[in-house]
Parts: structure tokens; sequence; C-alpha cells
């Protein structure tokens, strides 16, 4: 039976269906309502071959199974939404997803233009790796979790020359986090500047967030002091209460200096990437972490050279 449509307006049409919301408390766009068009893809057989295409688009994975299964060939070819996630901790080898097996089969992702890779791992010598793979030029979202430490910058000069840059020539987005996050971790300046550099070939970037923040260490420090302190947490009151309603630890906290801080980092981040319209840095104070619930957002635009930024707090500069 045909259809008064060809087959491409009607996969334009499911695709459209399958949209939910996108807020910024969520770096990856949320998986597609397939329940919405369960009713369209039983229609007729080409609507079911419809929505079983667009259920291809996604596919996720452990580093171990990905290294060890048997995939069929032309399943990674239709994958443009890959999700890496390590399942257990035996899984937590570092040498795992490093192997040369892992490296042949992501390969085979040939039309990614989005990856979620969360695993043990030095995060940049991953992202090192994953530009030489056939899908660098598709990828147009990346969101990477590995043991990278921003404090000590010991992922940051892996080559010993600090002058490496990675190329995704179409990416987008880009989110760098520490696996298995517990607590905010504390990123230097320095390491900012590393960073710049490091993905100098990214020229279209636009959004890039950095699960860290750019406060002293005393801050992170009684922010731990807040979390380990009964006074702190349950005070005379009897109710629990988070870092951000605390007197004894907001009373003398230097907002203003990590604002500084923020504007003056974003700022270089915006001079290095030209379409970089926003920036966002772990927030020390925020209630949530999870996803971007926990990240402080500035937004960059631009008079001819001039770069202007507005804070997600209201605040220009
Ligand atoms: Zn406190």
């Amino acid at each position: 039976m045909s259809t008064p449509f060809p087959t491409e307006i009607w996969f334009f049409i499911a695709r459209l269906a399958l949209l939910r919301p996108w807020t910024s408390t969520q770096f990856n766009r949320p998986p597609g309502d397939f329940d919405g068009i369960e009713g369209f893809a039983q229609t007729l057989p080409v609507f079911k071959e419809i929505v079983q295409s667009l259920k291809a688009e996604s596919f996720s994975i452990s580093p171990m199974e990905l290294s060890r299964a048997q995939i069929e060939d032309s399943t990674p070819r239709r994958v443009k939404c890959l999700q890496i996630s390590a399942r257990n901790l035996d899984e937590s080898s570092e040498a795992l997803h490093h192997s040369q097996s892992f490296f042949e089969k992501l390969a085979g992702f040939s039309m990614l233009t989005s990856l979620s890779f969360s695993a043990p791992g030095p995060l940049l010598q991953t992202l090192h790796q994953l530009q030489k793979l056939p899908f660098a030029n598709c990828l147009e979202s990346i969101d990477i979790r590995g043991t990278c430490e921003f404090e000590s910058g010991a992922d940051f000069a892996f080559d010993q020359s600090q002058s490496l840059v990675v190329c995704f020539p179409n990416l987008l987005r880009l989110r760098l986090s520490k696996e298995a996050w517990i607590e905010t971790e504390r990123i230097p300046e320095e390491v900012v500047y590393i960073l710049a550099s490091f993905f100098g070939g990214c020229r279209k970037l636009e959004l890039f967030s950095i699960h860290a923040a750019l406060d002293d260490d005393a801050w992170l420090e009684q922010r731990s002091a807040h979390m380990r302190s009964i006074d702190h947490l349950q005070p005379s009151e009897g109710y629990l209460r988070y870092m951000g309603h605390c007197p004894l630890c907001f009373e003398n906290y230097d907002h203003a200096n990590v604002v500084k801080k923020e504007n003056a980092m974003t700022r270089c981040l915006a001079e290095k990437f030209p379409k970089l319209s926003e920036v966002r840095w772990a927030n020390l104070w925020a209630k949530f972490m999870r996803d971007e619930c926990g990240q402080r957002s500035t937004r960059i635009t631009r008079e001819g050279s001039k770069v202007i930024l507005v804070r997600a707090d209201e605040m220009k500069e």
C-alpha cells in the first residue's frame, strides 16, 4: 500500500514526533519517545521500518561488551548516538577501553554524531585516540567522563609537549567530567589554558561544559567540612541544610572572586573558539549535581571582535 508522501517525508515526521523537551539541565538530548509513535508504527509495514530505523540510531553498550561482542556489521553503521558506559567494577581496568580491539570495534560506528563515553581511563588520551577514528569528522557532541585529575593536571601532559591539538571539525557540544563523580573537582586556571589549546582544532564549538570549579582550594575543603559536620548539616532546628543555606559556610564566601575567575576563563575560551556561545563551570554551591544541574552558565555574545558575557545570574561584563 502506497502513502501520499515519499518515505523521506514520513521519516522526517516520525523523527519530529519522537522529540522530547530538551532542557539546559540535560547535556545529551533525551531519548526519543517511541511509545508516542507506537500506533504510527503499527499502521503500515513501511512505517514500522521507519520506526525500527530510528530506534537503530541510538545504541548503548559497555566498554567490555564492545571489546568482546560480536556485533552485526550493519548495526554500527546505522548508529548516530552511541553511549558507552562501564556497568560495574569489573570494567574498571584502564587498559580495557584502550585495547586495540576496543578501538577497532568503535571505528565501525562510522556515522556517529553524538558520543557519550563514561569509563575509567585518562580523559584526554582517550580523546586523542577518538580523533583518529572515521567518525571524528561527523561528531557534533562529545560527553566524556574519565579519570581526569583537573587539579593536578596529570592527564594534560601525557605527551610531555602540551602542544598537542585534537581536531573534531564539526564538534558543537563538549562536556568534560570526572568519572564516578563524588565531590566537586577544582580546575586551576593554567589547566583551562591547556584545555583551550588542546581543543584548538574544534573551531565550531558552541557549548563547553567543564565539570570542575574555579574556586580556591579552601572552599572545596569548606565544602567537605560542611558535608562532614553535623553542626553544618543539621543545625539545632533539626532539618537537613545544604551548603548554600549554611551561614557557617556562606558568611565568608568570596563569590566575587569566583565570578571574576569564571568571567576571565570564559573570555579566554571565547577568544579561542569563534563560535562559542556558552560555557558552564561547576557551581560549588549547587544543591544538585546530576547531569547539568550543578553547572553555572555564562552566555557569550559578540559585537564585532568584542566579547560580551552574560552570566546565568544576570551580571554582565
Ligand atoms: Zn556549612
